[in-house]
C-alpha cells in the first residue's frame, strides 16, 4: 500500500525528471550540443516560425484554458472547447491540468504566506532576500514544492470527465507538441539535419522559454510592478511582460479579480488571452462569461473576490 511519504518522495522523483527533461535537457542542448555543432543546427526561418506559432497556442491554452478556464471557472463552454483549451494548455509542458490547478488554487488560498508554493516573498528581507525569493520563484519551486491534493484542490475537476481526458493525456500531448515540428519540416526538407534542428529549436528550447515566461508571473509579478488595488499578498501590474504572458501579467489585476475572463481590465492593458475570449464570446463558443473590465475600480479594497473555483 502506497503511504503518504512513499507518494511524496514518488511525486518529487516525478517533478524532478519532469524538470529535467523540459527545463535541464534543453538547457544542456543550449550550452553544450548547439555551440558544438553550430552551424549544423543552426535555426532557421521554420524553427524560429513554429516556435512562434507554439509559443502562443500553449501560452493562450495555459491562460484561457488551465487558468481562466478550468482553475478559475470564469466563463462556460462546450466539451469540444474544453478539450481544445486544455490540449493547447498541455503542449506548454508545464504539468497535467488537474495538478496545474490544484497548485493555482493553493497560491491564490495563501498567496505570499506559508503554503504559498511559488511566492518570492518568503525568503528574507533586502535584497540579497528578494534576489533568493526570485531564484525560488523562477526556478527552485518546480522541485522544492509539495505537489496539493486533487482531492482537496480540485474536487470538480476530477468530476469534469473533459478535464480528466486532457490529464490523462498530458505526456502524449507534449510529446505530440514536441515531435510535430520535426516531422513536419519532413514534407518539405527531409533529412536529419532538419529533424534534429526543428526538434530542439522548436521541441525543447521553446518548452524551456514558455517555462521561463509562465514562471515570470509567479516571480517578477509578485516584486516588480504596480499595485492599483491593495490586495493582501504581493501582486504586481507588469506591462513589461504582458506580451510574452499574452495578458497574465496583469497579475494585481487577477489577484482582486480572480474569476474574471478578462485580465487586463483598461483599455490599453494588452491581453490576448481576452481577445481570444472576446472572440470566443462573439462566436457563442463560450457563455457566462465573467468580466470585471466594466467595475469601477476600488483601488484601496483588500479583499479579493471569490475566485469562482472550488478551494
Ligand atoms: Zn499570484
Ligand atoms: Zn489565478
Amino acid at each position: 500500500m502506497t503511504t503518504a511519504p512513499a507518494h511524496r518522495r514518488f511525486m518529487t522523483r516525478r517533478q524532478a525528471v519532469h524538470v529535467a527533461l523540459f527545463d535541464g535537457l534543453p538547457l544542456a542542448l543550449l550550452l553544450a550540443v548547439v555551440p558544438l555543432t553550430w552551424p549544423w543546427l543552426r535555426p532557421g526561418l521554420y524553427e524560429l516560425g513554429a516556435s512562434l506559432v507554439l509559443w502562443l497556442v500553449s501560452c493562450l491554452g495555459i491562460t484561457v484554458g488551465y487558468h481562466r478556464l478550468f482553475t478559475h471557472r470564469a466563463f462556460q463552454c462546450g466539451r469540444g472547447v474544453k478539450l481544445a483549451l486544455g490540449i493547447a494548455g498541455s503542449l506548454a509542458a508545464a504539468g497535467p491540468v488537474i495538478a496545474w490547478a490544484a497548485t493555482h488554487r493553493k497560491h491564490h488560498q495563501s498567496s505570499d504566506a506559508e503554503g504559498d508554493p511559488h511566492s518570492p516573498n518568503l525568503a528574507g528581507s533586502g535584497w540579497r532576500g528578494k534576489w533568493r525569493g526570485f531564484l525560488h520563484a523562477q526556478f527552485g519551486w518546480l522541485v522544492g514544492h509539495d505537489l496539493p491534493s486533487p482531492l482537496t484542490h480540485t474536487r470538480d475537476l476530477l468530476a469534469d470527465p473533459a478535464a480528466l481526458w486532457v490529464n490523462g493525456r498530458y505526456f502524449a500531448i507534449v510529446l505530440g507538441g514536441i515531435v510535430a515540428p520535426a516531422l513536419l519540416v519532413q514534407l518539405w526538407e527531409p533529412g536529419w539535419r532538419s529533424f534534429l534542428t526543428a526538434l530542439v529549436w522548436a521541441g525543447f528550447v521553446r518548452v524551456m522559454v514558455v517555462h521561463q515566461i509562465i514562471s515570470s508571473v509567479n516571480s517578477v509579478c509578485h516584486l516588480f510592478g504596480s499595485r492599483p488595488y491593495a490586495t493582501k499578498e504581493q501582486s504586481r501590474n507588469n506591462a513589461l511582460l504582458a506580451l510574452p504572458t499574452v495578458g497574465e501579467s496583469w497579475h494585481n489585476n487577477h489577484h482582486r479579480h480572480p474569476s474574471s475572463a478578462y485580465i487586463g481590465l483598461r483599455w490599453w492593458q494588452i491581453d490576448l488571452g481576452g481577445w481570444l475570449v472576446s472572440a470566443l464570446k462573439r462566436t457563442s463558443l463560450i457563455w457566462n462569461v465573467i468580466d470585471a473590465r466594466g467595475r469601477k475600480s476600488e483601488t484601496r479594497s483588500s479583499k479579493p473576490e471569490a475566485s469562482g473555483a472550488e478551494n
